[in-house]
């Protein structure tokens, strides 16, 4: 399928900013037996590129490789699993690891990171939302109230372009959306929002009001809450 071009050297430039000013993956290696930080370790997190994305990455580093399940011996139905739960736009990556790291050439997903954009039931942006599965384990997602005004914006501007470029990738993360409400219905909890108004919310996951908060009393998880 035809997709516009997205320059991604530039969106690079553009989103760059530390989530926050502490080194988090020194917060939360300590406690991953791996000893490297979560999002980091591909037995914990696969990162994905866009094709385009990908264009760009062979050809500029050596960082990458295409995931082939080797990286964390998964068995063959977990990758078919894997390799099934993707858009057929992206590809499954891993990098040479934390010790080789390449700031200026991390993926997109590893920027997003803990993060994806809510997507509202009547298709609205309304700002970042943290993948869940990492509750217990992302010192981020423990310290939403440290998270720099500066990712923010460059996060919801790297969203808002790529939306309207391509804005079919608006339905994936409506998707992921849905899965989060569903998440946290399941949990009888309301979801934590960084509302791109600059805010700070928890939001009904069945009506999806949203209750503006001070950041410093969300809920803490696993090793966190202390
Ligand atoms: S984003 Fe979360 S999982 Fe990744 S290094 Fe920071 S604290 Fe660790
Ligand atoms: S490229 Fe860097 S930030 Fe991305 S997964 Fe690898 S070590 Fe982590």
């Amino acid at each position: 399928m035809y997709r516009p071009k997205i320059d991604f050297h530039e969106q690079y430039q553009k989103f760059n900013a530390e989530i926050t000013n502490i080194d988090c993956g020194l917060k939360c290696s300590v406690y991953n037996p791996s000893g490297k930080p979560y999002c980091c370790d591909i037995c914990e997190a696969i990162p994905v590129t866009y094709d385009q994305e990908w264009n760009y990455l062979k050809n500029n580093t050596n960082l990458w490789h295409e995931w082939n399940g080797t990286d964390c011996s998964a068995t063959p139905e977990e990758i078919k699993e894997i390799e099934d739960g993707i858009p057929n736009n992206q590809i499954l990556v891993a990098c040479k690891g934390p010790k080789y790291c390449q700031r200026g050439f991390r993926a997109i997903s590893c920027r997003q990171f803990p993060f994806f954009p809510y997507i509202s039931t009547d298709y609205r942006f309304i700002g970042m939302v943290y993948e869940w599965h990492f509750e217990s384990k992302c010192w981020v997602i423990n310290n939403l109230n440290l998270v720099s005004d500066q990712y923010r914006s460059e996060f919801v501007l790297f969203y808002d372009e790529l939306f309207s470029i391509w804005p079919e990738e608006m339905n994936s993360y409506a998707n992921l959306s849905g899965l989060l409400r569903d998440a946290f219905s399941r949990l009888k909890r309301r979801m934590p929002v960084l509302h791109r108004n600059g805010g700070y919310y928890l939001m009904s996951p069945q009506s999806e009001k949203l209750y503006r908060v001070n950041p410093l009393n969300f809920r803490k998880h696993g090793v966190y809450n202390i």
